[in-house]
């Protein structure tokens, strides 16, 4: 099969390679590196009611266990074994340095082997009843759910929806983003091979104005899962509302603080941790700690550890193995930093660090640290999504929470203190969904993170991905009462 440029994948075949395609550019030197024939409203149609006549008929979701549990394990080994191909078109489509996305795929193989043991272990509850009745709940799948995903983890995005959906009996259709479509059509090709019945799984290539929103606005999907921004994800809760009422999971954007105590001790390892954090995929991470928060008697330390450390990431071509900073995603994507840059500059923000790179082709943007005092400003107030970090000094615990929940976001924060007793008051009143302490997060997902589940805060959005509580996020809790 060949990649180079995709139409979507229903009933179990690529569709022809009808109409105008979107052009793929590779954003490290702006090559065309393939097409994207989007899908037109028929095929639409025809993968939704596929997938729920598969749903209907049983051919899914009435596998046992055992057998779901079975072909997601050996969908996991095909990722695995595919992770070098899965990586290469993540690289190509959207920058991520080649080695870093072929590990990610790697780790995608992990994300579904968790949904398929997590499965295994889903439980449900019995009640206390009286003799001769028997009252219980357990979790049933919803049916026919649109997992819409964004591009800057491609195939992870889509493992992290797909592993689930599909444990618990559903019929899942995925809508990749525009910008990086083409191993989410590889992830599905690889689900059939697997042994997921043709009818349960679909892939629908296009962008989120028309074929996004035509699975928001459609009466006969009872589900969408969405990865995307914050703007994206309100426009899907009105189409939910506005059409059948369906169930709505919404992973959105995120401004995450990062809170430095002085107590805290050695400024080179903590610089570190600051910037990979912030920087990881070219900043382009909804958990990316985009604000520091520092105590102002550690400023002047950590920022000279940090810039110390900023030529690290020097900007290099994504599809040499050393790559370890690639380019941004995609031309909009690039002007919308640069300009989000130029715009705090002549607001006042004190530039603290920044790589000095030539320019050349490419869309790529060397970091940027910036003290910025005005809290509305905007690089501190809106998700710039690229390598943007600002910097903002406190003086006491009661105004580095005042300053951290000073957002419409709620994903993510992480505190750095020796003192314990401090930890826990700031990890209690922090409005983020996940907060780390001492630790960060492995930027990269690990075993830990995809145990884990979590719901974010806020204008972050709502639902829970990860974990057991993650595959029951996918169906809906079911009560029986039965009487002899
Ligand atoms: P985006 O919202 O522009 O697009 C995400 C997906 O939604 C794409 O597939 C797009 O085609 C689709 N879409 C866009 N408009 C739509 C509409 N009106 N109806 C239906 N679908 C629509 O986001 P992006 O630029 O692809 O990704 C970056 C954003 O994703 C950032 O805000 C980032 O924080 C967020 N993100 C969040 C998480 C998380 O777990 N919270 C993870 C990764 C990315």
């Amino acid at each position: 099969m060949t990649f180079q440029s995709v139409t979507s994948l229903i009933n179990g075949k690529r569709t022809a390679q009808d109409g105008v395609p979107l052009e793929l550019i590779h954003p490290g030197d702006e090559r065309c590196v393939g097409h994207a024939y989007q899908a037109s409203d028929a095929q639409i149609e025809l993968a939704v009611s596929a997938a729920r006549r598969a749903f209907e008929a049983g051919s899914w979701r009435d596998k046992s266990v055992a057998e779901r549990h079975g072909v997601l394990t050996r969908l996991a080994d095909l990722i695995f074994e595919n992770a070098d191909t899965l990586g290469r078109l993540d690289c190509e489509d959207m920058g991520m340095p080649i080695q870093i996305a072929q590990e990610e795929a790697r780790l995608s193989a992990d994300i579904i082997r968790t949904a398929a043991q997590g499965i295994v272990f889903l439980e449900g509850s019995v009640f206390t009843s009286g003799p001769g009745s028997h009252c219980y709940s357990r979790c049933v799948p919803v049916g026919v759910v649109a997992a819409i995903t964004p591009w800057n983890y491609p195939t992870p995005n889509v493992a992290y929806k797909v592993g689930p959906a599909l444990a618990l009996g559903n019929s899942v259709i995925i809508k990749p983003s525009e910008i990086s479509p083409r191993s989410a059509v590889l992830v599905g090709e690889l689900a059939l091979q697997a042994g997921v019945p043709e009818g349960a799984i679909h892939i629908l290539v296009g962008d989120g104005a028309r074929v996004g929103n035509a699975l928001a606005m459609h009466d006969d999907i009872d589900l969408i899962s969405f990865t995307g921004s914050t703007r994206a994800g309100k426009l899907i809760q009105q189409a939910a509302g506005a059409s059948n009422a369906k169930r709505v999971l919404a992973e959105c954007g995120g401004k995450s603080p990062q809170i430095v105590f002085a107590d805290i001790g050695d400024m080179a390892d903590l610089a570190k941790n600051i910037l990979s954090s912030a920087f990881a995929n070219s900043g382009q991470l909804c958990v990316a700690k985009s604000r520091l928060l520092v105590e102002r008697s550690a400023a002047p330390a950590l920022l000279d550890a940090m810039a110390e450390q900023l030529n690290d990431y020097q900007p290099s071509d994504p599809t040499t193995g050393s790559a370890r900073y690639g380019p941004l995603a995609f031309k909009r994507q690039f002007e919308m930093v640069r300009e989000i840059i130029a715009q705090a500059q002549s607001q006042g923000a004190r530039e603290v660090g920044k790589v000095d790179t030539a320019a050349g082709e490419g869309f790529f943007v060397p970091p940027t640290v910036f003290a910025c005092d005005d809290a509305l400003a905007p690089a501190l107030q809106e998700e710039i999504f690229g390598p943007v970090l600002s910097v903002q000094c406190f003086d006491d615990e009661g105004q580095a929470i005042a300053m951290a929940n000073d957002t419409r976001y709620g994903l993510s924060a992480c505190v750095w203190t020796r003192d314990l007793g401090r930890a826990h008051r700031m990890a209690d009143r922090l409005e983020a969904g996940s907060v780390e302490v001492n630790a960060l997060a492995n930027p990269n997902y690990d075993h830990d993170a995809m145990a884990q589940a979590g719901e974010p805060l806020k204008q972050s959005g709502f639902g829970v991905e990860g974990g057991i509580d993650g595959i029951k996020a996918y169906g809906a809790l079911k009560s029986f009462v039965f009487r002899s």
